[in-house]
């Protein structure tokens, strides 16, 4: 199965377009005046040290799930982090164990499995737990985590539905422990500019949005991570849980607004394979300030654009929601921003927040808020109509 949520060019292609991009002449808005803060916080830069914390100082992450993003994403990214590193894991494959252990310097004393997941209350070198589990076991393992006095980062979607994202986030808060949602973007510059441009309706205000993500997710056959996305119980839901949150998050940042109601269909192109889940789905949500956001998402095809039209101009990000480069333009012409790696400046920024007791910019409510669209957006289909969001 591709990755899912990195179903974008190849970095070499994208390399290769972006220095094409950077000989061009024109200029996104605000090259000229942005103050190093502004640029430091379009970046999402703030928690980034230039030569890191001593490891002593630095905070202890455990990886619960060694599947592919914990493998090809999370723990490479640990290698650059400068605030935090891995001191962990729980897997309940010892096979993985082994593998990781050598391969990441981990005795036997941080290595823990399903069963002796709790024993992590004890352990002293872990100060976060990052569940990277299949979406129906969040709410279990983030509960679990707070209850051991750690603090949580979750995987999006938070969770399978808003009374579990609720029952998670009253954990955290009983426990007195921070949890934040896996939303790199938040973190990577191009899509910060989206929002502070979206937001500060540097091109009048935002009237259309037409957001979207998918990719063809393949045979579930001898592929666990396929297995478990088309499973109900354990995914909570189809393309729209697992990509399309992309594209909700995407209108509700650019315009930095929450939507009021939403009118959504569901096709089925395969409905065998998906009888359980949603393959393809396409909404359109109603934002208080008059702005229009239409959402596509599926399993069965591929696109991957956040594309914004305002007043005045336009913002476009293509490919928009990959790890594997992201590429943007306006009206004015290309944006030559640098890519970074959005899972160490995400974590990074999770750890300055917890040593500077600052709340985490994509806390529990932030991952609430977008589960309270998506069931809205379930039942819009369910009843056929448009339906308000409360
Ligand atoms: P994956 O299937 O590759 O990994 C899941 C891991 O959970 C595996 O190691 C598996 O062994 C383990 N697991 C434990 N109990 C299991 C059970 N009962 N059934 C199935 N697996 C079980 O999946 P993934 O792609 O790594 O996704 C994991 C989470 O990360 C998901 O919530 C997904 O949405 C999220 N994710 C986020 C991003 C991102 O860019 N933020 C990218 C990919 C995945």
């Amino acid at each position: 199965m591709p990755c899912p949520d990195d179903a974008s060019p190849s970095r070499r292609r994208f390399l290769k377009r972006t220095a094409l991009g950077a000989a061009g002449a024109a200029l996104w808005p605000g090259a000229a005046c942005a103050s190093p803060q502004q640029d430091e916080r379009a970046s999402g830069r703030e928690g980034r040290l230039p030569e890191g914390l001593p490891p002593e100082e630095q905070l202890g992450i455990a990886l619960v799930g060694l599947g592919n993003y914990a493998t090809g994403q999370l723990a490479p990214a640990l290698q650059e982090t400068r605030r935090c590193h891995l001191s962990a894991i729980v897997t309940g494959t010892p096979r993985k164990a082994k593998a990781w252990q050598k391969k990441y310097d981990l005795s036997e004393a941080h290595t823990y499995d399903y069963e002796t997941f709790d024993q992590l209350a004890g352990d002293d070198a872990v100060d976060i737990v990052y569940v990277v589990l299949p979406n129906g076991m969040h709410a279990e393992y983030t509960v679990r985590a707070a209850e051991a006095g750690k603090h949580v980062i979750c995987e999006k979607p938070m969770a399978t539905s808003v009374a579990e994202g609720e029952r998670m986030i009253g954990a955290c808060d009983e426990a007195g422990v921070k949890l934040s949602i896996g939303y790199r973007l938040h973190f990577q510059p191009h899509h910060r500019r989206v929002m502070e441009w979206g937001q500060e309706r540097v091109f009048g205000p935002v009237e259309r949005m037409n957001n979207g993500f998918a990719f063809p997710i393949g045979s579930p056959e001898g592929n666990p991570a396929v297995q478990w996305r088309l499973d109900k119980a354990m995914a909570g839901g189809g393309a729209l849980m697992d990509v399309g949150i992309y594209a909700v998050q995407a209108a509700r940042y650019t315009t930095g607004e929450e939507p009021v109601a939403v009118t959504a269909e569901e096709f089925k192109e395969h409905p065998q394979k998906f009888d359980e889940v949603d393959e393809t789905i396409h909404f359109e949500l109603e934002f208080p300030g008059g702005a229009v956001g239409k959402g596509r998402t599926s399993y069965s095809d591929s696109y991957n654009r956040l594309r914004a039209e305002a007043a005045d101009g336009w913002m476009e990000l293509e490919p928009a929601y990959g790890y594997g480069g992201v590429d943007g333009r306006t009206h004015r012409g290309p944006m030559q921003i640098e890519n970074v790696n959005q899972q160490a400046r995400q974590m990074d920024a999770f750890a300055a927040c917890i040593q500077e007791g600052r709340a985490s910019r994509v806390p529990g409510e932030e991952g609430l808020r977008d589960m309270k669209v998506i069931e809205a957006i379930y039942d819009s289909i369910d009843a056929g109509q448009r339906v308000q969001i409360s």
